[in-house]
């Protein structure tokens, strides 16, 4: 079985208020757990800390009532994200704790490698929005002591940082509000000395070009898709792809429904070949090796066929159909992730 390093999962929002124990056994709910996860060959993964503005995400909700409840879009205040991101991270600290070595939180490439020669499983430590990260950043030195090796600079909202692109609008485009804060452009300069890998997905247009022209490191969208095939302000533009594939980063394809549909629909029926259609546009238009996945497990709707994180063997196998030989799923799948990690983080 072909091995999978994911992009992006939320997860651990998920099991926020679940018992630790919970994550290790079978359920029929949510995404991933750690049962599921050797099923599905998925070997680890970017787990998000992310924290919700005034309501939960609710992936059970339907189009309409999803951002409705007043508040999710909103900016939130740093005390909130911070301990929001703390309490999760606490979460993935007593899951790597509780497995005994089976599920391990991924800090170096020396572990990503150690992780996927083996039968452990792996979490990079991704924040969502740097709320939690104060003007002085000094929490970003705190968080990077805890482990933390990737950071989106916004969710969909503004910060102090940046401005977010909306999920309400469809179809969109990204290029909504302005680029970023002198806070932001320092963030961007921390994160490259730190080695923490800078996140696209969630930044407005204006966001992402300043990143491009500030950032020494490949650029990564860790879960988002091609605008053409879907117009969703959350995808990104064929100039932006280029823009990622030529500094040799990667775009995590998304397999949340309403980021794949050409009518954004939040429609489970939507078949798995539609994630393969996204795959060949960023296999034809930036090349194989800046090509992965970023599912956003237990973060969104994803094609009922894929059902959770045991269906990931049904797309390695569609791929493989159409001509993908293993070289080229190895690459998808796992690789090209850990040449991005092993060129951003320190050594
Ligand atoms: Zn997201």
């Amino acid at each position: 079985m072909i091995k999978v390093f994911d992009g992006h999962n939320d997860t651990l929002l998920r099991l926020q208020k679940k018992p630790t124990t919970d994550f290790f056994k079978m359920h029929r709910s949510g995404h991933i757990d750690f049962p599921r996860g050797k099923l599905g060959g998925f070997a680890g993964g970017f787990f998000a800390l992310f924290t919700p503005g005034s309501s939960p995400l609710d992936t059970t909700r339907g189009p309409k009532g999803r951002g409705r409840e007043t508040g999710l879009f909103e900016p939130i205040n740093h005390e909130k994200a911070l301990t929001g991101t703390l309490n999760l991270a606490a979460k993935l600290l007593c899951l790597e704790r509780a497995s005994r070595g089976s599920f391990m939180i991924i800090r170096s490439i020396d572990q990503l490698l150690q992780c996927m020669a083996s039968e452990a499983m792996g979490a990079i430590i991704h924040l969502e929005g740097a709320e939690a990260i104060d003007e002085n950043l000094n929490c970003l030195e705190v968080l990077y002591a805890a482990g933390l090796r990737s950071l989106g600079i916004t969710w969909s909202r503004k910060n102090i940082f940046g401005t977010g692109v909306s999920l309400n609008h469809f179809p969109g485009t990204p290029d909504i509000g302005p680029g970023l804060t002198k806070q932001g452009r320092r963030l961007v300069s921390a994160c490259n000395q730190l080695g923490i890998l800078i996140d696209l997905s969630h930044l407005n247009e204006k966001g992402f070009w300043d990143v491009a022209a500030l950032s020494d490191k490949p650029l990564v969208a860790t879960h988002s898709n091609p605008h053409t095939l879907c117009q969703s302000p959350r995808n990104l533009t064929d100039k932006q792809l280029v823009e990622v594939a030529g500094t040799g980063g990667v775009v995590g394809i998304n397999f949340g429904v309403r980021f794949l549909r050409e009518d954004g629909k939040e429609d489970p029926s939507t078949p798995i070949a539609q994630i393969v259609n996204h795959v060949n546009y960023l296999v034809d238009t930036i090349g194989i090796h800046h090509v992965a996945f970023g599912s956003d497990f237990d973060g969104t709707t994803i094609p009922n066929s894929m059902g959770d994180v045991r269906g990931l063997p049904k797309l390695i196998n569609a791929l493989r159909k159409i001509g993908y030989g293993d070289n080229d799923l190895k690459k998808i799948a796992s690789e090209n992730w850990a040449r991005v990690l092993k060129t951003t983080w320190r050594q």
